[in-house]
C-alpha cells in the first residue's frame, strides 16, 4: 500500500488536498532567499538509542542520504564545469550524543509529530537578512497513519531537508526530491540536476571568491527554471548509499513488482507468448501421421 504525506519548511506550511498534476515541460525549482556564508557545512546527528522506537538503521540512511549530495555536488561541479566551485561545498556529519553548539544542522529524530500529514519539518534561523544561521531538522520515525519509517523512507526524508537547509524550497516536479509530498518507496530518490543547478546559484557567491562579502546578492525567494543546456537527469547513487536489502527483501519487491499492473500484463503476455511457442514447437516435433 502506498501512502502519501507531506513534507514542509518550518513555517511556511502549505497543505495540498492531493498530488498535483504538473505539465513537465518546465522543470522548476523555488529558492528560499537565504543562503550559507561558508562551503563546509556541519551536522550533527543525534541518535535516539535509548528510545524504545530508535532502529540503527536510521543512523545510516542519514549518513547515507548525506553522502548522497556530497557525491551528487562532486558529479555536477565536474559536469558542468561553470559551476565547479560547488566541488568546494561538502557536508560533513558528526553523530553527537548531546546537543552540541555551533553546527551548522542538527538531525533530530521524533517518535511522531501532532501535526496530521507532516513527517519532515526543517526549521532555520538567520544571521542577518539572508544568512543562514543554523537550522534543525526533525523526522518523525512514525507517521499519523501508523507507518512507521523504513530506512529508506528515512533517507528520503532527510535528502530532502537538506535541501531545505541549503536554501532550496520545493521542485513543481513530483519525481523530484524537493517535490514537497512524497511516497513510501522501496527505493531510493536521487538528487537531480535541477536540485544542484539550483545550488549552482544560491553558491554563486563562490565564483570568484572564498568569503562572503557585503556586495554580493543573495538569490532572492524565486522560481528558478532549467536552464535549456542543462538536461532533467538523476545523480547517480553510489552502492555503498543504498540500504541493505536482505534476499527476502529482494523477493518480496520481485512478487510486488509483479502485482502491479503494468509488469503484470506484460508478464500475462510473455507466458501466453511462451506457452504458445512451446505448444507449436511441440506440434512441429510430433510425427505426423499421414493416411
Ligand atoms: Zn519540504
Amino acid at each position: 500500500m502506498t501512502f502519501i504525506l507531506l513534507l514542509i519548511i518550518g513555517p511556511t506550511l502549505v497543505v495540498y488536498g492531493s498530488i498535483q498534476s504538473v505539465l513537465q515541460t518546465d522543470y522548476s525549482i523555488k529558492l528560499r532567499g537565504y543562503i550559507l556564508d561558508h562551503s563546509a557545512i556541519s551536522i550533527s546527528i543525534l541518535p535516539q538509542e535509548n528510545e524504545t522506537w530508535w532502529e540503527p538503521s536510521y543512523l545510516n540512511a542519514s549518513l547515507h542520504g548525506i553522502n548522497q549530495w556530497n557525491d551528487a555536488l562532486q558529479d555536477f561541479a565536474r559536469i558542468y564545469t561553470d559551476f565547479s566551485y560547488l566541488s568546494n561545498v561538502h557536508l560533513v556529519p558528526t553523530v553527537s550524543h548531546e546537543l552540541v553548539s555551533d553546527f551548522d544542522i542538527y538531525v533530530v529524530f521524533r517518535a511522531e509529530y501532532d501535526n496530521e500529514r507532516i513527517i519532515g519539518e526543517t526549521i532555520t534561523t538567520t544571521q542577518t537578512q539572508y544568512t543562514i544561521e543554523n537550522s534543525t531538522v526533525y523526522i518523525s520515525v512514525k507517521a499519523p497513519s501508523g507507518h512507521i519509517m523504513t530506512e529508506v523512507d528515512v533517507q528520503n526524508i532527510l535528502v530532502h531537508e537538506i535541501g531545505h537547509t541549503v536554501g532550496l524550497s520545493h521542485s513543481n516536479y513530483s519525481r523530484d526530491v524537493m517535490y514537497p509530498t512524497v511516497y513510501y518507496q522501496k527505493t531510493v530518490k536521487p538528487v537531480s540536476s535541477l536540485d544542484l543547478y539550483a545550488l549552482s546559484q544560491i553558491f554563486a557567491w563562490m565564483t570568484n571568491s572564498t568569503q562572503l562579502s557585503s556586495s554580493i546578492i543573495c538569490p532572492e525567494k524565486s522560481v528558478l527554471t532549467m536552464p535549456s543546456n542543462i538536461n532533467y537527469v538523476y545523480a547517480q547513487i553510489d552502492a555503498n548509499n543504498l540500504p541493505v536489502s536482505s534476499p527476502q527483501n529482494l523477493i518480496e519487491s520481485a512478487i510486488e513488482s509483479l502485482l502491479r499492473p503494468e509488469p503484470l500484463t506484460l508478464f500475462i503476455v510473455m507466458v501466453t507468448l511462451i506457452t504458445s511457442t512451446v505448444i507449436i514447437l511441440k506440434r512441429l516435433r510430433k510425427p505426423q501421421i499421414i493416411f
